[in-house]
């Protein structure tokens, strides 16, 4: 029987009553309309790398997606003037570091930035997922849904998705607000995804536009650079902060062809070449259940807590020093983005941080010793010490700066609410 921690990237959660891996469009509408029929608890799960679930059963239906195709559709179409536009179109099932590596390997420029993340291509348009400087956002041409509620399939164009800061109109329709979920549809959006047109631009040169990952490929924020060195350069900043996902998991036997054979295997081998590295580098910090501490680094859900948005009254309570940016709160007006990790870490959550005195080394979740924003297995985490650890994080930071931070993840069965 498949449980949630063998389908998550942080390796938790319950066993799970019905689970169907559906490989047409019309197996994935029938699975999910069986479910909604029958008023049953309905998950469409991609990658497992944006979900908290509970230890305990599910007793409702998984449904993941196993169309994995990705397709040029206007590959032959005539160049008009100056535009350089390529469409592809993606199955929601199909791996997003797939997607990035197809697009790279054709000359097409627009997701490069994106590289690394972990999930699906369903679930990129979720929470817009973003990185150094880009949004899937900006390169979405439309998505095709079901519709749960007037059970009908729908493209929707990019003015009806809504997007935002880690949002948009398919994330908000399973909340009510911050973290707290709706009664229809949680955990998984009134709109299913099943297939995803993106607008990208034929160009083997892409737009450095992050300050980090300038600095890795000495260059200056702007400058243009190929997008095969911008794709090396966001993979080793991400291998060295923790931030890409265990690849060994795409060996167990629940993961298996979810993505593809030769990207694994690519994977595998950048992970050798770290741990070899590390090996020849000194004193470093051993994990629990005999693997390298920094295996376990991978086993979260990326960053677990949102940077949050305040009305500039609020964000003038911060200390001096706390990184605040121009952002938009949910009304429209004008607010202040700060750094969750800088109010962890100030808060006294420091990298590798665990409850009762432990350390990452000797306990069983403790925040990533690579980074602050991270929760992370150490082997054999309970969703109970995970969900105990986020909230010693939650109150420690509402204490020390009246700041309440909300998960970024999807909690299943896990009261999370800022
Ligand atoms: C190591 C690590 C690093 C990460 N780094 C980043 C980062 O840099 N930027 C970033 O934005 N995110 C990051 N994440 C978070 C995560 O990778 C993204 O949120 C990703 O898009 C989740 O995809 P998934 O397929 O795994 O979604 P899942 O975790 O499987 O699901 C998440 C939500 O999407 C819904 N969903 C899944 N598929 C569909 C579908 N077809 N239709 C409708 N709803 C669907 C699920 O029901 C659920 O509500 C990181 C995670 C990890 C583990």
């Amino acid at each position: 029987m498949t449980s949630f921690a063998d389908i998550t990237t942080i390796g938790v959660g319950g066993h799970i009553a019905r689970f169907l891996e559906p490989t047409t469009r019309v197996g994935v509408i029938e699975a999910v309309e069986e479910a909604d029929e029958k008023g049953l608890p309905l998950c469409v799960i991609g990658g497992g790398s944006n979900m908290l679930v509970s230890d305990e059963p599910f007793e409702g239906v998984v449904v993941r997606d196993a169309r994995r195709r990705i397709t040029v559709p206007d590959e032959a179409a005539p160049v008009e003037g100056n535009d350089r536009t390529v469409h592809v179109n993606a199955e929601a099932g199909a791996n997003w570091d797939d997607f990035v590596a197809f697009t790279v390997g054709l000359g097409l420029e627009g997701v490069e930035g994106l590289s690394g993340i972990p999930g699906t291509v369903g679930a990129s348009v979720v929470q817009n997922i973003g990185a150094y400087g880009q949004e899937v956002a900006t390169s979405v041409e439309s998505v095709e849904v079901w519709d749960r509620e007037t059970k009908t399939t729908r493209d929707l164009a990019p003015a009806d998705l809504a997007f935002g800061y880690r949002s948009s109109a398919l994330k908000s329709s399973m909340y009510v607000a911050p973290a707290t979920p709706a009664e229809r549809f949680f955990p998984t959006p009134r709109y299913v995804v099943l297939s995803v047109t993106f607008a990208l631009r034929h160009s083997a040169t892409g737009t450095v536009g992050f300050g980090q990952l300038a600095k890795a490929l000495g260059v200056e924020v702007g400058d243009r650079m190929a997008t095969t060195a911008i794709r090396d350069a966001v993979l080793a900043v991400r291998a060295s902060k923790g931030m890409l996902e265990d690849p060994t998991r795409y060996v167990e036997t629940a993961m298996i062809g979810t993505k593809r054979e030769e990207n694994v295997i690519a994977d595998l081998k950048r992970l050798a070449r770290i741990e070899e590295e590390r090996a020849a580098a000194p004193k470093a910090p051993a994990g629990h259940a005999g693997l390298p501490a920094a295996d376990h680094n991978r086993h979260s859900c990326g960053s677990f807590f949102m940077n949050p948005i305040l009305p500039a009254d609020q964000a003038a309570t911060l200390p001096e020093d706390a990184p605040r940016f121009p952002a938009e709160l949910p009304d429209g007006t004008p607010g202040v983005k700060t750094s969750a990790a800088w109010l962890i870490d100030h808060a006294g959550f420091h990298k590798g941080f665990a409850l009762d005195g432990g350390d990452a080394s000797s306990a069983r979740a403790s925040l990533s010793t690579l980074h602050t924003l991270a929760l992370t297995n150490r082997g054999d985490a309970s969703s109970d010490d995970l969900v105990a650890l986020a909230k010693a994080v939650q109150a420690g930071v509402r204490e020390r700066f009246g700041v309440a931070l909300v998960p970024e993840p999807v909690c299943v069965g896990i009261d999370l609410r800022p």
